[in-house]
């Protein structure tokens, strides 16, 4: 038989009985010294860390990126060459607006994100299974996700809540419509695309700057439930996609991905007849073909579930020489927002813990606050700068070019100037009868107890995408009267 490790209190202390407590007697009362007891139950009550508020529930693994293609005309970051080149890294998937204990067999959006362990750091992708999003405007972000969330009274979803929000923001039809189709409730994230939403910019060795969206096309086919397949899926199991992802890894059945970019130079950008940094818009791909880089392969479960996925932290924030920001204004405020987030429900130095930790070299004077268990610079006496004492420097090579910027600081109507029903028609034609009917009977589904005053403003919406789409919902509510 092995020889079992001793048990020991969390400073090393041996521990000699984990069975019984401290008691005067067999009958009781039990001695405030015995630590241990304490201890056990002290920890218990700190096993919870705050939930995200929005991708609460959330599946992860960790895997490889594989360059397939030489992308360096486009961009100097090192992970993309040679061809062949293989980056480590972890995929964080969720539900947005379900809590923690959410089934995960629900129609929502699913977030799709990717930290890369690059040599130069680390590059987080923090994308949807959406190439757009609700909103353009940050400012609307929390009261969007007020409406998603629970009713302050009832401590129930509102679908009244949901549809009054859409209806009075018509940007969001484009997103509302790919949540209402058949990949608003796909059956686990292996039959999922990625996308990482916002433009962003690749910088090349010359310094020359495009700007460039993220694909992730899914190597395991599209699939989805409808409702009421969904509905059964939940009565005999809340964790649909984590047996699905667990399991597959598990049996060496590896979930890929094609990763591909979209290319739009500065020039072309200033001619789009669509605002290429608004959210609730795509390139189209006949003007902007896909490029293909490389493939993701999911292929490590991870050894424990809430120091690796719970803990994963992802921020926009993260990116890497030859990758860049765009003037997307959803993308400006996530940077800040989601380290934000993670300083909150992690700590001050949550990048050090082993999944969130580059595998380069860290250097930086941040200095005390929670988590702060690693070490620091060699030089004691280097811990501001400037200092004369050989502490880490900046390093002027990484400059960015210039971006030039124009136009009058004022709050700009977002809505004057675009555009919200010509991408979602070039959406609802893609769709053969069969998925518009399905569209049509989702919409009505949700649209329960919603006042009609609400229902009528979200119709005229749908009739200017297309009038066959605000009929068809008219048809679906009445047939589900
Ligand atoms: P294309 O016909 O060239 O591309 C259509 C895109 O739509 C493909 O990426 C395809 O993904 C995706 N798609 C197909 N069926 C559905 C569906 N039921 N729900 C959501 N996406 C679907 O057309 P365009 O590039 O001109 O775009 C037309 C419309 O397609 C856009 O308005 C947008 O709504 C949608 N779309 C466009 C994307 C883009 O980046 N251009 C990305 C995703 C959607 P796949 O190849 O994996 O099937």
């Amino acid at each position: 038989m092995s020889q079992k490790p001793t048990l020991t209190t969390t400073a090393g202390n041996p521990i000699a009985d984990n069975q019984n407590s401290l008691s005067a007697g067999p009958r009781g009362p039990l001695l405030l010294q015995d630590y241990q007891l304490i201890e056990k139950l002290a920890h218990q009550n700190r096993e919870r860390i705050p939930e995200r508020v929005v991708h609460a529930k959330g599946w992860g693994a960790f895997g490889t990126l594989t360059i397939t293609n030489d992308i360096s005309r486009y961009t100097k970051a090192k992970l993309f060459s040679p061809l062949g080149k293989k980056t480590e890294l972890v995929a964080r998937f969720s539900t947005v607006a379900g809590e923690m204990g959410a089934a995960d067999a629900e129609r929502d959006v699913r977030g799709f994100s990717l930290k890369f362990y690059s040599e130069e750091g680390n590059w987080d992708l923090v994308g949807n299974n959406t190439p757009v999003f609700f909103v353009r405007d940050p400012l609307k972000f929390p009261d969007f996700i007020h409406t998603q969330k629970r009713h302050p009274r009832s401590n129930l979803r509102s679908p009244t809540a949901m549809w009054d929000f859409w209806s009075l923001s018509p940007e969001s039809l484009h997103q509302v419509t790919i949540l209402m189709s058949d990949r608003g409730l796909p059956t686990g994230v292996r039959h999922i695309n990625g996308y990482g939403s916002h433009t962003y910019s690749m910088l090349n060795a010359d310094n020359q700057r495009v700007w460039v969206k993220f694909h992730f096309k899914t190597q395991q086919g599209h699939k989805h439930w409808s409702n009421a397949e969904a509905a059964e899926v939940v009565g005999r199991t809340r964790e649909s996609t984590q047996e699905d992802l667990f399991g597959s890894i598990e049996k060496g059945d590896f979930p890929k991905w094609r990763m591909c970019i979209q290319v739009m130079t500065e020039e072309q950008a200033r001619h789009t007849s669509y605002n290429p940094f608004d959210l609730t818009k795509v390139w189209p791909h006949g003007e902007f073909p896909l490029i293909e880089v490389g493939t993701v392969e999911l292929n490590r479960n991870p050894d424990n579930y809430f120091a690796e996925i719970e803990q994963a932290a992802f921020s926009p924030s993260n990116i890497i020489p030859g990758i860049g920001f765009s003037p997307d204004k959803m993308l400006q405020a996530r940077i800040f927002s989601y380290a934000d987030a993670h300083r909150y429900r992690l700590g001050t130095h949550y990048e050090a813990l082993p999944v969130n930790a580059p595998k380069c070299p860290v250097n930086h004077y941040h200095k005390d606050g929670s988590l702060r268990f690693f070490e620091g610079n060699p030089n004691p006496d280097a811990f501001y700068e400037p200092n004369s004492f050989n502490g880490p420097a900046q390093a002027p090579q990484y400059a960015e070019p210039p971006l030039s910027l124009d136009g009058d600081a004022d709050r700009h109507d977002h809505r004057l100037a675009n555009d919200d029903y010509v991408q979602p028609r070039a959406l609802f034609e893609l769709f053969d009868a069969a998925q518009k009917q399905r569209l049509f009977g989702n919409i009505a589904a949700a649209m329960g107890g919603v006042p009609q005053f609400i229902i009528d403003r979200q119709l005229a919406h749908f009739d200017r995408v297309h009038p066959d789409y605000g009929n068809g919902v008219r048809a679906a509510l009445k047939a589900a009267q």
